[in-house]
């Protein structure tokens, strides 16, 4: 019997653009067996050393950004602007990274009696699981700190995206990273993935992907009661206050659900708008979602490319047919290319029950829901009223009511007049059912660490 192979479709026609071995979890334990003789020297290195290399890795990212760009949009379908962003993000993530090699700073605390101070050490070997809708930052946020603290790591990417993850580990090497240090195992979740977080040479698992996977992985992980950090899906609202600039907020509603086609944990697909400017916000909106262009990702014009796969667009069909409750809703809909490839056209839909799935699930893919709300309680309320809580956006002029309404929001990451949710300088991560952990941002390397702490007794 041959091999077992995962074959890649360029979401935008269908076809096939490469197939690739699955790996099996003899595939696995072998790779964390090469991973945990790497992580041992790597561990040993000075930290001067592992800085340089990491930089090194992003700059040979950095030479390499169009390429990895242009097989982001044959295998993610992904426009040619936002992939591009994307390698660019590994690179910032490797570089800002490689900063922290040399600042993993332990505390001495005053104790009586002698010294005590604590030093953080590396796990080990950490294993990254990441998702199909951001294949290269996702794997980046796990991989660029995870070694910058000292570990391997074993990335496993989506069954549908694995070609950029392979292409990166190449030049991991071609930058000087020993072997072993950073491996690409794309296989089947059930097979490789449930390998990973099998294995008693693993550490850590970072996972990103659906909250069912997330939920799943973390009973497995509490077996050995294994590191886990979990990024999960959202349904975050967009609030718009009838004191805000109601143009702007219109105009940057589009692009906050369509980008990526939808498949963005953080897109902003509950509308909720103050009563008062709910009419005149429609009136705007409408224009705005039929003007966004759809079409081939490869054109630098097009703005929304198609899903990712077949299974994802009945999923979002269904959510969208099913969801709409007894009255139906209106549907207001901009348009997507006919023919090959897994086109759905950005949908707002208004009229829907504020508890119907389609306003409270995560659809993953071009659509939001449009609720008016009485007042700031009502808003929070609204926004409150899902198992999600990942991010959310305020627009209103008022300060004080930006504060307050934030403080009310229960999600990781809130933008005010903008929808601005993800820097590599900045920690993400999800309330309730969104995650658990942050990534990102200044304390991201020490999600790879374990704290030591030393006591050294001074008595004569
Ligand atoms: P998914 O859960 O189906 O798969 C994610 C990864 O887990 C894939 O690599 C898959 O092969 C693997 N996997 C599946 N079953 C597994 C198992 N039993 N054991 C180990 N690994 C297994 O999710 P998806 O459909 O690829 O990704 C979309 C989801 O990701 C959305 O729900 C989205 O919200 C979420 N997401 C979250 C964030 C965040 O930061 N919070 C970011 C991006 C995506």
């Amino acid at each position: 019997m041959s091999p077992p192979t995962l074959d890649v479709l360029n979401p935008a026609t269908a076809e096939v653009v490469a197939t690739v071995p699955a790996a099996s979890a003899a595939d696995v334990d072998a790779a964390v067996t090469r991973a945990a003789a790497a992580q041992r020297r790597w561990a040993a290195a000075a930290p001067a050393d592992r800085a340089r290399l990491l930089r090194r890795f992003a700059v040979v990212v950095d030479e390499h950004i169009e390429e990895l760009a242009q097989l982001e949009v044959r295998e993610a379908g992904h426009t040619i602007g936002n992939a591009r962003w994307e390698a660019g993000n590994v690179r910032d993530l490797l570089d800002y990274s490689a900063g922290g090699a040399e600042r993993l700073l332990g505390r001495q605390i005053p104790v009586a009696g002698g010294i005590d101070f604590t030093i953080l050490e590396p796990l080990g070997v950490v294993g990254v699981i990441a998702p199909w809708n951001f294949p290269m930052p996702i794997a980046a946020w796990g991989l660029a700190p995870a070694l910058a603290a000292g570990n391997a790591v074993l990335l496993k990417p989506a069954e549908t995206t694995p070609l950029t993850a392979l292409r990166l580990a190449e030049l991991a090497l071609e930058a000087g990273l020993p072997e072993g240090l950073f491996q690409v195992l794309p296989g089947e979740g059930p097979v490789a993935g449930s390998a990973l977080v099998e294995h008693p040479g693993v550490a850590k698992i970072v996972f990103t992907g659906s909250t069912r996977t997330g939920k799943h992985i973390m009973t497995r992980c509490a077996e050995r009661v294994k590191r886990l950090t979990l990024e999960l899906g959202g349904k975050s609202p967009n609030i718009v206050f009838a004191d805000a600039d109601v143009e702007a907020a219109a105009a940057a509603a589009p692009m906050s659900f369509l980008d990526n086609a939808g498949q963005d944990c953080c897109a902003r697909t509950r509308i909720l708008v103050e009563r008062t400017v709910y009419d005149r916000f429609l009136d705007l909106l409408v224009p705005a979602v039929s003007a966004v262009v759809v079409g081939d990702p490869a054109d630098e014009k097009t703005q929304m490319g198609p899903l990712i796969s077949a299974v994802q667009r009945d999923r979002v069909r269904a959510l969208v047919d099913g969801g709409r409750g007894a009255d139906g809703g209106r549907a207001i809909l901009g348009t997507a290319p006919e023919g090959p490839g897994f086109w759905y056209p950005p949908t707002v839909l208004t009229g829907v029950a504020p508890e119907a799935p389609v306003a409270v699930e995560e659809v993953f893919g071009p659509v939001a829901v449009v609720l008016p709300f009485e007042d700031e309680q009502d808003a929070l309320r609204l926004a409150n009223a899902t198992d999600y809580g990942l991010a959310g956006s305020v627009w209103t002029r008022d300060v004080g009511r930006a504060l307050r309404v934030g403080q009310g929001l229960r999600a990781g990451n809130l933008s005010v007049n903008s929808h601005s949710s993800v820097r590599y300088s900045t920690p993400f991560g999800g309330y309730k059912q969104s995650g658990l952990g942050r990534e990102l941002g200044p304390d991201a390397l020490t999600a790879f660490t374990e704290t030591k702490n030393v006591f050294i007794s001074t008595e004569a």
